[in-house]
């Protein structure tokens, strides 16, 4: 609770900066799991798959893929990987979802 004109100030002046951490968390993947926390063999499977949580093609992106199913915006899981990604995010199973 902000009790006086400082706190009040000090928060006016943080918002933007954690308003801009949230989108680039976001738009990284990183906002919709903790990559430490995924199991090896998902480390492995994403590692071997060159998974990127932000892809290098806006046209080729896991919300866009057959593979990918969402969850939350920005959040899904990917049936390949088992696991969590994020909307933005890319491996080399990328298929088109079929039109
Ligand atoms: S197969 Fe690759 S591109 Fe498709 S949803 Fe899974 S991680 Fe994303």
């Amino acid at each position: 609770m902000i009790t006086n004109r400082r706190e009040l100030l000090a928060l006016a002046a943080a918002a933007p900066f954690a308003a801009f951490a949230a989108t680039r968390a976001l738009a990284d993947g990183t906002a919709c799991y903790d990559p430490a926390a995924l199991s090896m063999s998902q480390k492995g499977l994403r590692k071997s798959l060159q998974f990127v949580d932000l892809s290098p093609d806006a046209t080729k992106r896991c919300e866009l893929c057959a593979f990918y199913k969402a969850a939350a915006p920005g959040c899904g899981s990917c049936q390949i990987l088992n696991g969590p990604a994020a909307s933005g995010s890319f491996c080399l199973s990328y298929a088109a979802k079929p039109k």
